[in-house]
């Protein structure tokens, strides 16, 4: 190893490893990038929910928004719709979206919700997104440029198939060495870092930066560096996912958000590409048994997808636990993706962290290992906080709800709430969530999503609120409402939008250009 940090390292080659190699490459593009993956171990591949940050991700390191749909069976994504979370009752439903509230007093607009818009759920009076996502429409139209939205949007997509995309990708188009081969053996240098890897066919690996994206096994992270797992079971109780996917009938609707329906010890959820559904019942092992997740999962589908047989589908089994490292990045080792920690996939949560791994270590790359463990320092504060965000955020949707099941009644137990969020939960009753509750900039979760989880399962209205909103606040109501009546009268469907685009890109002409 050199003082100067010229050779990373990628360990695995699963979503985290192969978007390290692209952004990376992109980014850094003097960087010599080498991504070793064991072909005997599988990935994880379930991922199939983004964040609008995969927009920025996939244009920072060159793949085309059409190319991108064409390779990932990928679909749009505006939100999250929760259903069943409040009381479990007929017409339990609400909608965390991706466009924020407009700009203005949070007080102000409630106050004008209320007086204004009683008739309308909160994310229908603070954004037209609502109207949107219920009428199963796509958040741009064609001829607007690549990742330019009318309505803030992520992706759904197929994990498997854009791992390989991203791995064409980084090996044709941006010059990243791939090895496929079994890592067993790390060299160490007298300092305490690493500065190789071997591989059991006889391959020794030299590095001057090392990046764990081995998944669960954090085979760098903690089999080398000991780096200490912190559990966080005791706030989030999930730890199991059974997992199946069903193809769609030709021409069904394509909805515009993952739909999270509330179960008696977890919840389902439904994701729709333009080819299939990915179906999900997560669950706590503590309060349910495989099978009747399975009866659980089972009977959604007959519901929601009554031409898919059962006996056709292969649902996976899929055991997690719930933590994060103590330190994300050790010396001249970084954790991204699952090797740094996992949480349930509630609101997509983990994709968008290797994304803001991958910002942070790009934006901050150590030039010399001798700024490495400052950078270090601030890396691991910053995702110390990220990842207790997270948790707060997620362990929200649970205390909120009226649920009497006796896991949701644990759910609500006191002592498995987070403090801050105890508190923050206190100080919401007299004021909404704000900027002064989430200061950083790059808030995985800022106070919109949290107004828009705690106001559309029925938390009550601040206490100080104004006795009367505002006449630019009313406006805003109002102009929420007209935008929503254009744009739905605009925008294609999301059937419509995939389809013609899959026929365009199928065309010989975009063919030729993409090649
Ligand atoms: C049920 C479930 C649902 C999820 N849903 C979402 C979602 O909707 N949205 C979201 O953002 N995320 C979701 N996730 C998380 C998401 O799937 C992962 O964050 C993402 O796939 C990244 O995984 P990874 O690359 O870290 O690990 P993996 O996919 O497990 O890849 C590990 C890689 O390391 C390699 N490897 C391991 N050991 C060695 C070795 N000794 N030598 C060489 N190579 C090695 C393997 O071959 C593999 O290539 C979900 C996860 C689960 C479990």
């Amino acid at each position: 190893m050199t003082g100067t940090i010229g050779k990373v390292v990628i360990l695995g080659g699963g979503t985290a490893g192969w978007l390290s190699a692209c952004y990376l490459a992109a980014r850094r593009p003097w960087l010599d990038i080498t991504l070793v993956e064991a072909p005997d171990i599988p990935t994880i591949g379930v991922g199939e929910g983004t964040w609008p940050t995969m927009r920025g991700t996939l244009a920072a390191i060159g793949i085309a928004e059409a190319e991108f749909f064409a390779e990932c069976d990928a679909s749009f994504k505006q939100g999250s719709r929760f259903d069943g979370w409040a009381t479990g009752e007929a017409g339990d439903s609400y909608l965390h979206p991706f466009t924020t509230p407009p700009r203005g007093e949070a007080e102000d607009l409630i106050a004008a919700w209320r007086s204004a818009a009683p008739d309308l759920s909160f994310a229908e009076a603070m954004t037209p997104q609502a109207r949107i996502c219920a009428a199963d429409l796509a958040p741009r139209q064609r001829a607007m440029p690549d990742f330019a939205a009318a309505s803030n949007y992520a992706y759904h997509l197929d994990a498997g198939k854009f791992g390989a995309l991203l791995a064409r990708h980084a090996t044709g188009r941006l010059g990243v060495r791939r090895i496929a081969a079994h890592v067993n053996g790390v060299i160490g240098a007298p300092s305490g870092d690493l500065s190789a890897v071997q591989t059991r066919e006889g391959e020794t690996i030299e590095g001057d930066l090392f990046i764990d994206c081995t998944g669960r096994a954090g085979v760098l992270i903690g089999g080398h560096c000991g780096v200490e797992w912190i559990d966080r079971s005791d706030v989030s109780f999930n730890d199991c996912a059974l997992a199946v996917q069903v193809p769609t009938l030709p021409g069904s609707a394509i909805a515009s958000q993952t739909v999270g329906t509330a179960h008696e010890a977890g919840w389902i959820w439904d994701i729709a590409l333009p080819q299939r559904r990915g179906i999900g019942c997560v669950y706590s092992s503590r309060f349910m048994d495989d099978a009747r997740a399975e009866e659980i999962l089972r009977s959604y589908i007959g519901k929601h997808m009554p031409h898919a047989a059962w006996n056709k589908l292969s649902p996976r089994k899929i055991a997690f636990s719930t933590g994060h490292r103590a330190r994300f990045w050790h010396r001249n080792c970084i954790a991204i993706g699952l090797s740094a920690g996992f949480i349930e996939p509630l609101e997509a949560s983990a994709i968008v962290l290797i994304e803001l791994s991958l910002k942070a270590l790009a934006e901050n790359f150590p030039a010399s290992r001798e700024t490495m463990d400052i950078h270090a320092h601030r890396f691991n504060e910053l995702f110390r906080y990220r990842w207790d965000r997270i948790i707060d955020f997620l362990k929200l949707h649970y205390v909120l709800s009226a649920r009497e099941e006796p896991y949701w009644q644990a759910q609500r137990d006191p002592a498995t709430i987070p403090p801050r969020l105890a508190e923050q939960l206190t100080l919401w009753r007299e004021q909404p969530p704000s900027n002064w509750d989430f200061p950083q900039v790059d808030e995985v979760f800022s106070a919109a999503s949290q107004q828009y989880v705690l106001y559309g399962i029925g938390f009550p209205a601040p206490a100080k609120l104004p006795a009367a909103p505002s006449a630019k606040a009313l406006a805003q109501i109002a102009e929420v409402r007209e935008q929503a009546r254009a744009l739905v009268s605009a925008l294609p469907t999301n059937r419509a939008y995939l389809d013609n685009l899959a026929a365009a890109t199928q065309s010989p002409a975009l063919k030729e250009t993409t090649a």
